[in-house]
């Protein structure tokens, strides 16, 4: 039997307010690792709103390595961030780690996360899924991919189908990095699980300077979206500093995925171009032969000042210089020309030949 028997045949897409995860989309989800304070944890929101965050985070229950380390402002803590949501407009994820505080936690957050030290927490999950609030499920750092796809199940099994994966780093040898980020465990979890898998290279690498190349390296693997954590002052932070981005950093990494994003689109657009050169070309091949095949002559200059007219006109109205796409044009029509030549002509030194 499939162990994974709530995949759906399709890709799922969750929906978190106006935010869609698995939709083709990359939102991020922006704020600091633990709400400290109205005043800290404002400052971080209007950063990340203002930059073009998609969701505001925050942990108001930090399941720390030492108990002697700050734990978190708990409850207070989530309504603090809901109040920090409603000002900024943006949808709010934290952490739950008991099933007894997740009813309270849907009333204050649009998103519940479950923590990597939590993944198999199954009385969580369990209460998760009855909750239909969607949920960020992270990956154990020592889980495999079967055992937090298994982790989803339980959610999914209990009737909560809103389930958003995120790929944190796991444990492995490497010192260098706090984690080592499993980007190939992105494109395998997609494909097995059939639900959107995001990334977050903050807990992934535990360093700043590496948050935009991972980040980056998540989109090119086709994650749905990454999680990050920001800081209005993150030499002051009581956990996680040295990972957390301040407001410059955060605002360039947001206008370097911009750039990238803006580049992907003009490369797929280019490729259909070309593709669509290519196809024009052949079709004007295709009435050179019909032309040589009944002695008509190959060029007619009224149909080409047709053309040039036509897509002059349509260039303006596109709000497109019509004087440039008319000189683009000469050289896709003389391109024709040359083609149909050539084509003419290999069909006489064929025909002589033969
Ligand atoms: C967090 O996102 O606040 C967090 C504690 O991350 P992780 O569970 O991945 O360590
Ligand atoms: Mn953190």
């Amino acid at each position: 039997m499939d162990p994974m028997r709530h995949r759906n045949e399709a890709a799922t897409v969750v929906a978190v307010g106006t935010v869609s995860f698995g939709d083709g989309s990359y939102p991020v989800i922006a704020g600091p690792c633990a709400i400290e304070s109205e005043s800290q944890l404002m400052a971080a929101a209007r950063i990340v709103a203002e930059a073009g965050a998609s969701m505001l985070r925050g942990g108001a229950y930090k399941p720390r390595t030492s108990p002697y380390s700050f734990q978190g402002l708990g409850r207070e803590g989530l309504r603090l961030l809901h109040s920090a949501g409603q000002a900024t407009g943006l949808p709010t994820v934290a952490e739950v780690m008991e099933p007894r505080e997740v009813e309270i936690a849907t009333t204050y957050l649009d998103m519940l996360q479950v923590g990597s030290r939590n993944m198999q927490n199954v009385p969580l999950l369990r209460a998760l899924g009855e909750t239909g609030k969607p949920v960020l499920l992270k990956r154990g750092f020592a889980a495999t991919i079967e055992e937090w796809l298994l982790a989803a199940e339980y959610i999914l099994d209990a009737g909560n189908s809103h389930v958003v994966l995120c790929e944190r780093g796991i444990r492995t040898f490497e010192t260098q990095t706090r984690n080592t980020l499993d980007i190939s465990a992105v494109p395998v979890a997609k494909a097995l699980g059939r639900l959107p898998v995001i990334v977050d290279p903050s807990h992934a690498a535990g360093r700043r300077d590496l948050i935009t190349p991972l980040a980056l390296a998540g989109r090119a693997v086709g994650a749905d979206g990454m999680m990050v954590e920001v800081h209005p002052s993150p030499d002051t932070a009581l956990s996680d500093g040295p990972q957390q981005l301040d407001a410059d950093q955060f605002t360039s990494l947001m206008d370097v995925l911009d750039i990238h994003s803006r580049r992907e689109e003009i490369d797929r657009i280019d490729h259909r171009i070309v593709h669509l050169l290519a196809r024009r070309v052949e079709a004007s091949i295709e009435i050179g032969r019909a032309k040589t095949a009944r002695g008509l002559p190959l060029l007619s200059p009224s149909r080409e000042e047709t053309i040039l007219d036509v897509v002059g006109d349509e260039a303006a109205r596109a709000g497109l210089d019509p004087r440039v796409v008319r000189a683009m044009y000469e050289s896709i029509l003389s391109e024709s020309r040359r083609a149909q030549q050539r084509s003419t002509l290999a069909a006489v030194q064929g025909g002589i030949g033969a």
